[in-house]
Order: structure tokens, then sequence, then C-alpha cells
């Protein structure tokens, strides 16, 4: 399959490799001018499970994609939630009508935003317990196994979404056609959401907030409020079942790891996702007249923290 990539950053270049090892052809797109001067240097250079692994693919700055007769069938988007506007206003030349554009990025309402873009019978949503980690430009850490879970957003999709289901299988990737990703969706982002913010403006990992005695509430309070708005979206969260889920990685090996956010944010003073994910509810709570006080706390107090740091 002819596959592009949009925005080559840890995921980016993980799933670009790993689809290029699979033996499709891979175009990258990325905006950040020395990751693309690295990687077309040198090509993407991975930590892949303790060996190291380099693949060449062509790569273009959205500058440059007029020139490029970039043509995909697929688009794998992996830009961070806050990029996705922005960079899809300047790309628009890579979109044709035969595109399909696949998003599996963190948060809720992706697709508010891409469908001004791209036709939702093309629009293919998912999520990915994959990780992966940038070291430098145009150098990843990719450690662990993972798995794919994406579904077309109209029925007209299942045929295209299935092929891509298809091809990731080749590829390792280890993918499922889900026939209710929006749960999945709201699910994951429920972990996001809690831990996410509250290690990020703590400056704590998961372990240690998981130690607190306020956790379990803080836990309940927020899912409760994303329970809330789902609901109202068609989707019916079992939030004890989410609790569980969330509460149970206070005690799994990933209890010493601090979340995305905590990395953006304290580590490396990025803007963050957080429009996507808490505000994303409180957004949409305002409109559906439910009341979310702690996500809309918990992303006041984030954006914030982005500015005492300047984030950028
Ligand atoms: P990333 O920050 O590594 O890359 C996203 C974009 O930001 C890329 O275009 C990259 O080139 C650019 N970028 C990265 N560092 C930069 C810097 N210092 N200066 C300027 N630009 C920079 O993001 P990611 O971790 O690949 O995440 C992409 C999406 O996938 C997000 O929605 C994230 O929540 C989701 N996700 C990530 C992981 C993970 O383990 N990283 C796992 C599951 C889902």
């Amino acid at each position: 399959m002819k596959i592009t990539v949009l925005g080559v950053g840890g995921m980016g270049s993980r799933f670009a490799l790993m689809l290029h090892q699979g033996g499709n052809d891979v175009t990258l797109v990325d905006g950040w001018q020395a990751n693309i001067d690295a990687i077309r240097k040198d090509g993407i250079q991975a930590n892949f499970n303790g060996k190291p692994v380099s693949a060449k693919m062509p790569i273009y700055s959205p500058a440059e994609i007029d020139q490029s007769g970039v043509k995909a069938d697929l688009i794998v988007v992996f830009l961070k939630s806050n990029q996705l506007d922005a960079m899809f206003k300047r790309v628009q030349p890579i979109i044709h009508k035969d595109t399909y554009v696949l998003c599996l990025l963190n948060g809720i309402g992706h697709e508010d935003v891409l469908s001004k873009y791209v036709a939702k019978d093309h629009l293919l949503l998912g999520i990915t317990m994959w990780t992966a980690g940038m070291t430098g430009p145009g150098h990843v850490e990719l450690s662990g196994d993972g798995e794919v879970e994406l579904e077309n957003f109209e029925p007209a999709g299942e045929a295209f979404a299935k092929q891509v289901v298809s091809v990731f299988e080749g590829a390792g990737l280890n993918p499922k056609y889900s026939h209710d990703v929006k749960y999945s969706i709201w699910r994951k982002a429920c972990v996001n959401g809690t831990l996410n913010c509250l290690c990020a403006l703590l400056d704590c990992n998961i372990g240690e907030f998981g130690k607190t005695k306020q956790a379990p509430e803080l836990l309940h309070t927020i899912i409760d409020e994303f329970a809330a708005v789902a609901d109202k979206e068609g989707v019916n969260l079992d939030t004890e079942e989410v609790y569980n889920h969330v509460a149970a990685t206070f005690t799994s090996d990933i209890a010493g790891h601090y979340p995305s956010m905590h990395q953006d944010l304290v580590q490396n003073h990025r803007l963050t996702e957080i429009e996507f994910i808490d505000g994303a509810v409180a957004r949409k709570g305002e409109q559906y007249g439910i009341a979310t006080p702690y996500c809309k706390l918990l992303t006041q107090m984030v954006h914030v923290k982005e500015q005492l740091v300047g984030a950028k």
C-alpha cells in the first residue's frame, strides 16, 4: 500500500519503520525541520528492542509537498492533537479524493478537526497500545509490544478499513478491526484524562500518584464526568471497569512511568494535548448542559502551567 505518515515523531517513526519493513511504499511528512534534515541524511534511526535499526524513506516538509507529487492510498496521522488543524491546513495537496486518513491519536474529537479536510467516509479512527519516544531529531526509542484497534467512521469505509487491518498485520502491528472503536477511544481517554494531567500537574509518576489517599476519589470523579459526556455521544462507559483499568496501572510495570503530558510539559516545556482530553469533555459538557468542574479546572491548570514554563 502507498502510505504517507504525517508527523514523524516517536509514534510516526515506529509506524513508518514497521510499515516500511512490511513492504509498503512509505513517504514521510513532518513539520520539524531538524527532524527532516536528520531523517533525510541518515534515515529514521531506532533502538528497536535493543537493536539498532535504520531505514531511509522520502521525507517532505509541508512547504515542499506541492512539488513532491505525494499521493497516498492512506495517510497515517501521528501529530500531537494540538498540531492537527494547523498541519492539515498546510498539507491539503496530499489529500486526494481517494485518500483515506487514519487517526490513532490519544484524545477525543479528532474527527471534528479532520472532517474539515477529509470526507467522513474516508476517515478511519482508532487507538494504539504501541509506544515510542524520541531521543533527538531522527532518533527514536522503540521497545515492547503493542496493538492497534481501528474502525471506519462511516459504514462506507468498512472495506478499506479491513484492507488497512490486513496491511498492518503484514507489518507486525497486531491490528484488530473494531466494531465499537468509539468506546475504546473514550476508555483510553479516561486513562489520559486522569493520569496524564494529574501526574504533569503534581510532578509525579503513576505509582507515586496511586499511593496518595485522594487518588481513588479523584479518579472516580473525573471518570464520572467523562462518562456523563460520553453518554450524550452514544457511548455507555462502564465506569467501574474503567476505574479498575486505570487504577491497575498504580501497581503495574508502568507504575514508575511519567505519562506523556509530564514529558511534554514538565520535562520538555511543550504545549499539551489537554484540549483534546479533559478540555474536550469540559467543552462538550457545556454544550450538553452537563457540569464537568474537575475537567474544566484541570484544563485551566494545565494551561496555566504551559504559560508558567513558557511551553511551545
Ligand atoms: P511526538 O511529540 O513524538 O511527535 C509529534 C510531532 O511533534 C512530530 O511531527 C514531531 O516531529 C514533532 N516534534 C517532536 N519533538 C519535537 C520538538 N522537540 N520540536 C519540534 N517538534 C517536535 O508525538 P508522539 O509521541 O509520536 O505522539 C503522537 C500521537 O500519538 C499523540 O496523540 C499521542 O498522544 C499518541 N500516542 C503516543 C504514544 C507514545 O508512546 N508516544 C502512545 C500512544 C499514543
